[in-house]
């Protein structure tokens, strides 16, 4: 009889939440859909498709429209099937058997699991009580360990945290390991290095158009690095890994940069709206819930019973993200946060001790 391995034996499928809740704020997904006129050349993109030949293996349009939108050179820039896949692919491709790879908790769990998957050492650096990252630690962790690799995202999923880019230039300084800078949420935020992957033997920049951008449906996400790097990354992808009709689309909304802009704009609005609403909500009750400060487009709260009021939450239709004693909350439309806030008010009345 044939018997799973080890590896793989105890694992189960990723079930996002199933069911009908009418708000969802739960995957930090984009709240806005593409304005009609943008639509249409959607459609125009999505019809004009080859579609009895395989992609661009190089997904050349795409990536020089990416590139155009965050002013740096297409040379850098290799597409992937969601920056998810690019994750694995850099594990597999730039680690070897018996590598260790070092990454943070509570950081996004995906590099644990593709690490799992390429059978390197994975190790995890805990965060400071307060959820920031010690870069001194990190790099000496790195270093003792001989990592050949860091994963890590800035700002982070799910604190909503970000360290400024000084801070990681000088852990890329400091560091051989490879430093893998996971940049999903950094539209939100103005620290990026997207534009100094040059000046750096090792580091690849990750970007994603799930969030900020809201194609999350599409499935693309970029890795940005020198062209050394690029060709190795671009070498050891799979050739067809991003289809044509999320080429085509996605060329099309990366080219209107003040459309992008502006929903940007409108996210960031939103999320400082639910933040300053959580933070009200939350000050007769100081002692029992405290509200991160955070540079992306959710808000993490640490309350003593988040299980208690993620349930309560998902009763009254409302899905958010509930890890331990944190509740991971993406600012929706202002119907959608207004909703949020008179719940989660009622709620903490009901089940936390003021
Ligand atoms: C959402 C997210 C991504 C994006 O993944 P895609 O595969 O591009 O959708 C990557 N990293 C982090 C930390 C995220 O939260």
């Amino acid at each position: 009889m044939y018997l799973l391995n080890d590896k793989i034996r105890e694992l189960q499928p990723y079930e996002p939440l199933e069911g009908n809740y009418p708000i969802r704020l739960d995957a930090n997904e984009s709240f806005l859909s593409v304005p009609s006129n943008v639509a249409l050349k959607m459609v125009e993109a999505f019809t004009g498709s080859t579609f009895h030949r395989y992609p661009d293996p190089m997904a050349k349009d795409v990536c020089a429209a990416f590139a155009a939108y965050y002013g740096i050179s297409p040379q850098n820039v290799t597409a992937g099937n969601g920056s998810d896949e690019l994750i694995s692919v850099l594990l597999t491709g730039f680690l070897m058997k018996g590598d260790t790879v070092l990454t943070l908790t509570p950081d996004f769990s995906m590099y644990r699991f593709y690490s799992s998957m390429t059978e390197v050492k994975c190790l995890e650096l805990t965060k400071r009580p307060d959820l920031t990252i010690d870069v001194d630690e990190l790099i000496s962790v790195a270093n003792q360990n001989n990592a050949k690799a860091i994963v890590f995202s800035n700002p982070c999923n799910p604190t909503s945290l970000g360290i400024p880019r000084e801070e990681v230039r000088r852990l890329l300084r400091s560091v051989e390991a490879l430093v893998i800078l996971d940049e999903a949420y950094m539209d939100f935020w103005n620290q990026s290095l997207l534009d100094e992957v040059n000046d750096f033997s090792n580091l690849v920049v990750l970007r994603t158009c799930s969030k900020a951008l809201g194609l999350a449906a599409l499935r693309l996400g970029f890795a940005v690095a020198n062209e050394t790097l690029t060709k190795a990354i671009r070498s050891i992808k799979s050739p067809y890994n991003v289809n044509t009709v999320t080429q085509n689309v996605a060329a099309v909304v990366l080219s209107e940069p003040s459309v992008l802009d502006a929903a940007t704009k409108t996210l960031v609005n939103s999320r400082q709206e639910l933040q300053s609403e959580l933070l009200r909500v939350a000050q007769p009750y100081a002692n029992a819930v405290q509200v991160y400060e955070s540079c992306t487009n959710f808000v993490l709260l640490k309350l003593s019973n988040a299980q208690q009021v993620y349930a309560a939450l998902l009763q009254r239709g409302i899905a958010v993200r509930c890890m331990g004693s944190y509740l991971r909350i993406t600012a929706g439309s202002p119907a959608e946060n207004t909703a949020l806030i008179a719940a989660i008010e009622d709620i903490l009345r009901q089940v936390v001790p003021s």
